[in-house]
């Protein structure tokens, strides 16, 4: 098999080795006579992978097991969006929402249903290209809560906001395990696993356990971060696989260097593609101005001569590229650099960009 270069936004990417290793595991797992598919979630096997997982997440990210607990779910980052307001926040209560795209506004909605919902900054009226710079976070917020990267619209948190006594929480579904951040700032983050962390059908949530304890008890079971910290996950048939799968790119994640590893070599790629972008302005129009708030995971931009959009991607095609079309309510090209991506499809795109902009400049 010859592998495209896959600059799909999510699912996504995942190391060659983890694939191998995975389609082991779906053979045979640990000696057991048994597939992972196979196995059930109480057996000691499953179990030592499960709790390695959890492990892992704590590990990758610099934090004590002994502050925060980790949760994995079903229902994508989109249940989290319901699930971390219907944990913390009730009617009477305010929690800030930086409003930096799609994901945002959709995090949003789901927050009102429960409280008030303030946004201390948006970058709407400039179609989401920037982080918003002036935000006025409320007093006494039950919490804060911020995507860190923008997986449509290309921006990127690179600072963290001060939110005061508002404890911090995140959507960090398309950067986690991806760039260098003060882990420890956060109350809470999630990430849905099919960007940056394995297939879909898993969404990772940390969160400091101090935060935990103040959660309302009044919330369905399986909806209850508490319920599912206190039983490690295992409160019914949690996504075995997809778990699995996550556990092995950790230990990628792990073998080569861990965080500051990948923050390093997703800079560089980024650089690599934003430069050969910026080197052709009369042809390529990134669509984030401001270098500061740029993504690392996802580079868009536009044509210029957007009649040019289907030559463009049929020459990316013969040259082995998917996944390149901005998302389908931005239009454009993106180009989503996860941890996995090589930095060799980097330089062909990069090369490609520089030959289609010689030829169309
Ligand atoms: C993809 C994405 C989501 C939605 O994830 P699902 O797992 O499909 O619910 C939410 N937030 C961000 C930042 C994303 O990139």
């Amino acid at each position: 098999m010859r592998r495209i270069y896959n600059f799909s936004a999510g699912p996504a990417i995942l190391p060659v080795p983890v694939l191998e290793e995975a389609s082991r595991g779906v053979l045979e797992i640990d000696g057991s006579g048994m597939s992972i598919l196979e196995v059930s979630h109480r057996s000691k096997q499953y179990d030592a992978v499960h709790a390695e997982a959890q492990a892992n997440v704590l590990q990758v990210l610099g934090l004590s097991p002994d502050e925060y607990a980790v949760v994995f779910a079903g229902g994508g980052a989109s249940l989290q969006f319901a699930m971390l307001p219907m944990n913390f926040l009730a009617q009477g209560q305010t929690a800030d929402y930086v409003d930096t795209g799609e994901w945002a506004v959709k995090a949003i909605k789901e927050a009102k249903r429960f409280g008030t919902v303030n946004v201390p900054g948006t970058s709407k009226d400039t179609n989401y290209n920037a982080i918003p710079k002036s935000l006025a976070f409320s007093d006494g917020a039950r919490y804060a809560h911020i995507t860190t990267n923008n997986t449509i619209e290309g921006t990127q948190w690179h600072g963290l906001p001060d939110t005061g006594s508002a404890p911090l929480t995140a959507d960090m579904s398309s950067d986690i395990f991806a760039v260098r951040r003060d882990f420890g700032r956060f109350a809470l983050l999630y990430a849905g696993a099919q960007k940056n962390a394995g297939p879909a059908g898993v969404t990772i949530i940390v969160v400091r356990r101090d935060f935990l304890a103040t959660a309302t008890k009044d919330v369905p079971s399986m909806l209850s971060y508490q319920v599912q910290a206190e039983k490690e996950s295992l409160y019914n048939t949690p996504p075995v696989f997809p778990i699995y799968v996550v556990n092995l790119v950790l230990k990628w994640i792990q073998a080569n260097g861990g965080i500051a590893a990948m923050d390093a070599r997703n800079r560089d790629k980024a650089a690599i593609l934003y430069n050969a972008l910026d080197a052709a302005p009369g042809v390529y129009q990134p669509t984030v101005p401001d270098k500061a708030d740029r993504s690392l995971m996802n580079v868009t931009w536009r044509l210029a001569d957007e009649s040019l959009q289907a030559e463009f991607l049929a020459g990316a095609k013969a040259r082995h590229m998917d996944g390149l079309p901005g998302h389908r309510n931005v239009g454009g090209f993106r180009a989503s650099l996860y941890n996995a991506f090589p930095i060799e499809g980097v330089q062909a795109l990069a090369d490609y960009l520089k030959e289609f902009a010689q030829k169309n400049g």
